[in-house]
């Protein structure tokens, strides 16, 4: 076991502070990793909070992590000391399933490992994040940052990259595809640019007027308010993919109904209820609605490397470890242009009277 240096929950209604807890020995097939950098995802704030009601405590978020490879066990050969390296949501799966053999590891039938609040596969032991000094991953696991991008601006790719990656992947957005993304927060940020890269016409639709030019900053030719009535009509049904970013419950209808024929709404947010979905906003022009959960470790390598090779990265503002609660208070109230990226060279200066975990 080491001894390692973290910051999160000791209960719901908790703020997060320094915790000192125990990470496990190398194993063979290990690679222990120096934290540099780690997003902040909106579900690390509700998982801290016990939103889903399945956390367990000491909760120490944090699953959009990069640094450097410190050490790794006696039967990995793909990294070394010093590589630059990457986890996101993933740190273990079964390897054997029909999900894993199809390098989909998010859906392993027998359940993924996630990289905090989960259990690890051989001991049981609750699983903690990236806020914290280091981690220790299975080599398959972890992932590669291409050296053309800027180490301080990748995390935020480990999910919100992802997330938005894997279903424009799925759904063959590329150069002619009209695409929709609803919200402009962490992960449409991240979908603006990515679907612009790969060729489509990119609409934000968003509530916000004072969003539009931020958006096309990003790279969308066009800006839809969803508040103005006369525009969504005069839409009309144009887009083929629909990325839906909102984090909470909300009515799909006035989106699909701008789908054309064959077109397929995407949600990556909503993980609760929605309002009622009409039957015949599904049924006219063959509409689809469908959902994505992150990606597998092989479309993750994919995303990080055509960022590298287009030169995309998230938004990103800096933050130090002891101003965590401060951000998640901003984050609820959506004032952050993108992402928070946590300085983890600031973790050791935030640590006074650390509680055991
Ligand atoms: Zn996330
Ligand atoms: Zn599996």
């Amino acid at each position: 076991m080491t001894a390692c240096l973290g910051y999160g929950a000791l209960s719901a209604d908790a703020e997060l502070a320094p915790i000192r807890f125990e990470r496990r020995a190398l194993r063979a097939d290990d690679v222990s990793i120096r934290i540099a950098y780690c997003g902040i995802c909106h579900s690390d704030l509700h998982q801290v909070r016990n939103d889903w009601r399945n956390t367990a405590y000491p909760c120490i978020p944090g699953h959009e992590i990069v640094g450097h490879v410190a050490a790794v066990g006696r039967n990995v050969t793909q990294f070394k000391p010093g590589d630059v390296v990457a986890v996101g949501c993933l740190v273990d799966s079964c390897q054997v399933c029909e999900s894993c053999a199809d390098r989909e590891e998010q859906h392993c039938l027998k359940g993924a490992t996630f990289t905090y609040n989960a259990k690890d596969r051989q001991t049981g032991e609750l699983t903690y994040g990236g806020y914290s000094d280091h981690v220790v991953v299975r080599d398959r696991f972890v992932l590669r940052v291409p050296p053309s991008l800027d180490l301080r601006h990748v995390a935020p790719l480990l999910c919100a990259g992802i997330t938005t990656w894997s279903p424009l992947r799925r759904w063959g957005v590329g150069k002619g595809t009209h695409v929709a993304v609803v919200g402009l927060g962490g992960l449409g940020h991240m979908a603006v640019k990515l679907a612009a890269a790969l060729g489509a016409e990119v609409t934000m639709i968003t509530t916000s007027p004072a969003k539009a030019a931020d958006a096309r900053a990003l790279g969308a030719q066009h800006v839809l308010l969803s508040t103005d009535a006369a525009a969504m009509k005069s839409a009309g049904s144009r887009f083929d993919f629909i990325l839906d970013t909102i984090p909470s419950s909300h009515d799909v209808n006035p989106h699909l109904a701008l789908l054309g024929r064959r077109g397929v709404l995407v949600l990556v947010g909503a993980i609760e209820p929605l309002a009622p979905v009409h039957g015949g906003q599904l049924i006219r022009n063959n509409r689809a609605l469908a959902g994505s959960a992150i990606g597998g470790i092989a479309e993750t390598q994919e995303m990080l490397d055509f960022c590298g090779e287009h030169g995309i990265l998230p938004n990103c503002e800096m933050i130090a470890m002891r101003d965590v609660n401060e951000a998640y208070r901003r984050l609820l109230a959506n004032d952050v242009k993108y992402r928070f990226v946590i300085d983890m060279s600031t973790l050791a200066a935030a640590d006074s009277g650390s509680v055991g975990g």
